[in-house]
């Protein structure tokens, strides 16, 4: 931290005021992108960001990372803790959804929910979290507590967080929003090698002939790292782009391919059956680090272009090319987001990949591998420290006796063996009351999660909430104690980008009010509750995270100083660590190749509901908005939701652009506007998920992949009509 102490330029009031520099990260991506903050210290804001030489951004930001901070100084942060009034039950919503005249919308209507709530000490707030947490331990079991730690967390509270909920809960109920983004993904790559990191870096990018990128859209939703890939393309690697919604970086592509939703199985099968047809195979690679490939052969033996293109729509002559200029290049990188993770089939999807990259031998070398972007800037860190209900840190299963004996060690308690519920479970039980208790930490299911209506009546169910956060969300309406936060702004700890890269983030504000300090209040909950849990700082915490998590255990907050470190690191004192891994071998010994067939989504559009609805981010926003949104570069730049409609499917319907449309699923019906798109294929919809009066989620589909338990916001049946305009 660099304490200048210096005068500089105030942006608003133009006066002098006295500023210090804070080297940290951005708080936004998965590309966990180096940035210095200048704050007016007087007034405890920020008033600019630049661009730090980080490794994944190299002084690069985004309109994020450069106008998104003032989030943290809004008004509406909680400064006390909160306690619900008796007269605010029984539990239900306190703030309409829809937006309504005199109200632009927004997130949670800040002061008309306040009212239901005082104002407490923080004896009493934690006192009764504790009391309250205990009570349903001893009348119902500790099955009946669950926790939702959260992605934008750092490593120690990850870690702290699903240390709580195992130790002194005494449930592995503990999951995060990975379930919601790259569960699939990671499923499949520890099936597949016995890790579910990232195998190079965005930038090792340079060195690829082609790199494929399907189901993502980085200059939207990883936008740094897309410039080193436009960057690439321009240098002369060539990308195949695979979507149902065209990427801007498709104006880069040697080969964009159109991809019905939900058909990505046959496309990549077909790629396989060319690149076997042809003998482009790796055959060394694939005897020497590969078992199942047989069985992949045999699965994909049928499924030829032409048999291909009537299931997914991309023409079979594009799928010979791509497979040959995969088949025929020397390096070859895939990078995938959700497009391919949040389907009803998303661990499918993920394993075709890891085959063609297999049978390619296209991982372990410089300008080859598999790189899931992943989406918050620390659901790599969270993963790995633990707040997954199958799994200790290190992906060490909560089921296997001898890491459950180690854990009961370390920690000093009996630990449970039964796998526990994720995210989408947990909410099902506590709609059905076999869950009574949760501590919700920095998550927003209320907006995140699929069919909004079922997470009401499961939220509402709950015979005690605790929600942990900087603002009033939507979830917080229905808590009984509200406990305010820091925010990123405001803590100190590390987090693990897309490409591992372990990094530390650095306190540049004071927390307002009375909010505290996020492991801190783990800790103290524990401690109210019986379980000693007391450190002297994050790196304490740090240490013992990294003490019981392989791939972290040369790693030291000392150590990875200003730009941090890789992991596997052998000694950080001397290397950067490992942008490639897995040049020799993989965890588990050879990749296993798993053979898959194509399955239609869960649900099918039909003459009542013709259109397939997907969801997703844009560039300005941030997941459920509660940070986004309280920005005003940002909520300026992109104040509305809207619908993308195919010109085609908008001159059917007798749509124009800019209008208000209604929109409906099997679930339920919002209205938004239009916007006409071409980027959109004829026959799909898209709508942006960050908007409460707009809220995607009440219309998608709650139905899971088998293996990620991931829902498939990608694909749910729905129809579009214009709205009926207002009385
Ligand atoms: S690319 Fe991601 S990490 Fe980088 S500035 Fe933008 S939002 Fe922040």
């Amino acid at each position: 931290m660099k304490q200048l102490d210096a005068q500089a330029s105030d942006e608003t009031s133009r006066q002098r005021v006295a500023t210090r520099a804070v080297d940290t990260l951005c708080p936004y991506c998965g590309v966990g992108c180096a940035v210095t903050y200048v704050a007016d210290v007087d007034h405890n804001r920020i008033v600019h960001a630049i661009g730090r030489d980080g490794a994944a951004n190299a002084g690069r930001l985004c309109v994020k990372g450069r106008y998104g901070h003032d989030y943290a100084s809004h008004p509406q942060r909680l400064t006390r803790p909160l306690i619900r009034l008796q007269n605010a039950y029984p539990k239900g919503q306190l703030s309409p959804m829809e937006q309504r005249p005199g109200k632009p919308g927004g997130p949670v209507e800040h002061d008309a929910v306040l009212p239901h709530f005082r104002e407490a000490s923080w004896d009493e707030a934690l006192q009764v979290v504790a009391d309250r947490l205990l009570g349903i331990r001893e009348s119902h079991g500790s099955d009946a507590l669950a926790g939702f730690g959260s992605a934008k967390g750092s490593n120690e509270e990850a870690y702290l967080f699903q240390k709580l909920v195992r130790a002194v809960l005494g449930t592995n109920n503990v999951d995060h929003c990975t379930r919601l983004c790259h569960a699939s993904s990671v499923a499949a790559l520890l099936e597949s090698m016995g890790s579910a990191a990232v195998t190079n870096v965005v930038r090792d990018v340079a060195r690829a002939d082609v790199a494929i990128l399907t189901g993502c859209n980085p200059t939207e939703n990883h936008p740094v790292a897309a410039t080193f890939i436009k960057d690439a393309a321009a240098a002369g690697t060539r990308l195949i782009v695979i979507n149902s919604r065209r990427p801007q970086i498709a104006d880069y592509a040697a080969l964009y391919l159109p991809i019905r939703p939900g058909t990505d199985v046959a496309l990549y099968n077909a790629m396989l059956h060319v690149i076997i047809r042809d003998d482009l195979l790796d055959h060394a690679f694939i005897r020497e680090r590969t078992e199942g490939f047989e069985a992949v052969a045999e699965a994909v033996r049928e499924v030829t272009p032409a048999a291909a293109e009537r299931i997914c729509g991309v023409p079979a002559a594009d799928i010979e090319q791509a497979a040959r200029m995969l088949g025929e290049a020397n390096a070859a990188m895939f990078f995938w987001g959700m497009g391919i993770s949040q389907h009803t089939r998303g661990t499918d999807n993920a394993r075709c990949l890891i085959s063609l990259a297999m049978v390619t031998g296209n991982v372990g070398r410089p300008g080859t591998g598999l790189h899931p972007l992943r989406g918050q800037n620390n659901v790599q860190g969270a993963s790995d420290a633990g707040l997954i209900p199958m799994v200790y840190p290190d992906y060490q299963r909560v089921d296997d006796p001898a890491v459950q004996e180690r854990f009961e060690r370390d920690w000093g308690v009996p630990l449970s063996p039964r796998p526990g519920l994720t995210v989408t479970e947990i909410i099902s039980a506590a709609r059905d009351g076999d869950v009574r208790g949760m501590y919700i930490l920095g998550e927003n299911p209320f907006i995140s999660d699929p069919d909004v209506n079922k997470v009401r009546e499961g939220l509402a169910n709950l015979d005690f909430l605790v929600v942990q956060d900087i603002f009033l969300t939507e979830t917080a309406e229905f808590a009984d104690v509200i406990l305010p936060a820091s925010s990123f702004m405001e803590k100190a700890g590390s987090y693990t980008n897309t490409d591992r890269r372990v990094q530390l983030g650095a306190p540049v504000l004071q927390p307002p009010g009375e909010a505290r300090q996020d492991w801190e209040l783990i800790c103290e909950i524990a401690q109210r509750m019986g379980y000693p849990m007391a450190y002297d700082s994050v790196a304490d915490v740090f240490d013992e995270f990294a003490a019981c998590t392989e791939s972290y255990a040369s790693l030291s907050h000392a150590a990875l100083g200003l730009r941090g470190r890789w992991y596997p690191c052998s000694n950080p004192e001397t290397s950067d660590g490992e942008p490639i891994v897995f040049g020799d071998a993989f965890p588990r010994g050879p990749a296993m190749l798993v053979a898959t067939r194509f399955t239609p989504a869960d649900e099918q559009p039909d003459g009542d509901f013709p259109l397939v609805l997907s969801t997703g981010r844009v560039l300005e926003h941030w997941h459920t908005g509660t940070m986004t949104r309280r920005s005003a570069a940002l909520d300026t730049l992109a104040p509305d939701a809207s619908v993308e409609l195919n010109p085609t499917d908008a001159r059917k319907l007798g749509i124009s652009d800019g209008q208000q449309v209604r929109v409906t699923s099997r679930r339920g019906t919002i209205t938004l506007m239009a916007e006409l798109s071409e980027a959109v294929l004829p026959g799909t919809v898209f709508i942006p998920m960050h908007f409460r009066e707009a809220c995607a989620n009440l219309l998608t589909n709650p139905a899971v992949d088998p293996w990620g338990k991931i829902p498939g916001f990608k694909f749910c049946a729905v129809r579009v009509e214009a709205a009926r305009e207002a009385a």
